[in-house]
């Protein structure tokens, strides 16, 4: 496996916030970095040496950019796998293709993680109303129909709570190819950030806890409240998916933990994600740091935390409806708070603005100055906008 060292350049599919604090982590090692973004103000080419501004159906500009490369990568799982497999000839690309194509559709995701003897929700394929009916009556309600290709953040995804809402949510998806699943009565959600290098090396971040607002992420609390016993079980989870896919960069594994400790993972991201933002602060090795590493093939860092506990809270684009968000107000909230805003000029509802992070005592002590603080953002008289 090529080893890629500083100064060579890192190119980037993908310019949104994961894209910018790798691209910044990447900077800081000595790496140049080449986003490839179809948007001009993408939030990583604001921060990057050069951008490719085209579509990435656009071949071509794909290859051209591949060339001028030393290795690729993803920052989201939406790239076609074709624009990824573009690049192969010219540059390796870590995660590879072949891992994005499991990664990107909840199908082929759920049995190739079922295939190695991972735990997984109860599911079927559903294709046709019919298929929906047949799954309803096989695995019960309550359940959740998800498209299987291009979803996040809860998008595409219809809660069924009787067998006669399955036309309905069968409409509301649009007809497309899903999977139907069972809902999971979980206790907690948590994810396990793990690394593997281009030179095998594995790393694991403990467990965080995760809870969700609107099926988007909210807040993130490092270490998550489990018993040793479920951090270790998870962990196991996460290196047979790690090491059974191959993956050389950075796989997420989402997790629903039961009431008896039991683990189910719910999806699989194979790049830096959104509850790993607080290692950024929190951690001896940012995940964004441990990505570039991993993928250029240095040793990876030390995954250690520096205090007890630590926390996350997103920052979506509802904060602005009021003007712009008191950005002094959070930070006189405490000093050991930390803002990261990613650049977007447009604050949509329910798009991922920026987090505020914060290291303290316990989770719980870290959760509730996160949450003060984005409380503080609004509370007081602003300009609108
Ligand atoms: P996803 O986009 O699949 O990560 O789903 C977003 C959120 O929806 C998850 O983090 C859970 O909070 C919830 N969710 C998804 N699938 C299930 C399930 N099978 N049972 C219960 N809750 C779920």
């Amino acid at each position: 496996m090529t080893v890629v060292l500083p100064s060579a350049t890192i190119g980037i599919l993908g310019g949104g916030q994961l894209g910018r604090m790798t691209a910044m982590a990447a900077a800081a090692l000595g790496y140049r970095v080449h986003v490839f973004d179809p948007d001009a103000d993408a939030p990583a080419a604001q921060v990057a040496a050069r951008h490719t501004m085209a579509a990435y159906e656009d071949l071509d500009a794909v290859r051209t950019f591949a060339r001028a490369v030393d290795v690729v990568t993803f920052e989201f799982e939406n790239v076609p796998a074709g624009t990824a497999e573009a690049c192969e000839g010219a540059a390796p690309v870590r995660p590879s293709p072949q891992v994005l194509h499991v990664a990107q559709h909840r199908l082929r995701e759920k049995q190739t993680l079922q295939g190695f003897g991972l735990p997984v929700p109860g599911f079927r394929a559903v294709n046709s109303l019919e298929d929906l009916h047949g799954a309803l009556a096989e695995l019960g309600t309550p359940a959740i129909l998800k498209t299987a290709a291009s979803g996040y953040d809860g998008k595409g995804q219809q809660r069924i709570d009787s067998a006669d809402g399955a036309a309905a949510a069968w409409e509301a998806i649009e007809r497309q190819q899903a999977v139907m699943e069972a809902f999971v009565p979980f206790q907690q959600e948590i994810s396990v950030i793990s690394a593997r290098s281009a030179l095998g090396e594995v790393a694991f971040y403990a467990p965080f806890g995760n809870s969700h607002a609107h099926h988007i992420l909210d807040v993130s609390v490092s270490p998550a409240a489990v018993p040793a016993r479920v951090a270790e079980a998870a962990c196991e989870v996460a290196r047979t998916a790690l090491t059974r896919l191959e993956v050389v960069g950075l796989l997420c594994v989402e997790m629903f933990v039961l009431d008896n400790g039991e683990v189910l993972i719910n999806e699989i991201a194979p790049r830096p994600h959104n509850s790993g933002h607080l290692t950024l602060d929190a951690h001896h090795t940012s995940q964004f740091e441990q990505h570039v590493r991993a993928v250029c093939g240095l040793p990876l860092g030390s995954v250690q935390q520096h205090t007890p506990g630590a926390a996350m809270a997103n920052l979506l684009g509802d904060l602005w409806d009021g003007g712009t968000p008191d950005w002094a107000a959070a930070l006189r909230a405490h000093p050991n708070l930390h803002l990261h805003l990613y650049g977007k000029t447009e604050p949509r509802a329910r798009r991922k603005m920026g987090h505020l992070t914060a290291a303290a005592e316990t989770p719980d002590a870290a959760a509730r100055l996160v949450q003060a603080a984005r409380a503080a953002l609004t509370a007081g008289a602003r300009i609108p906008d």
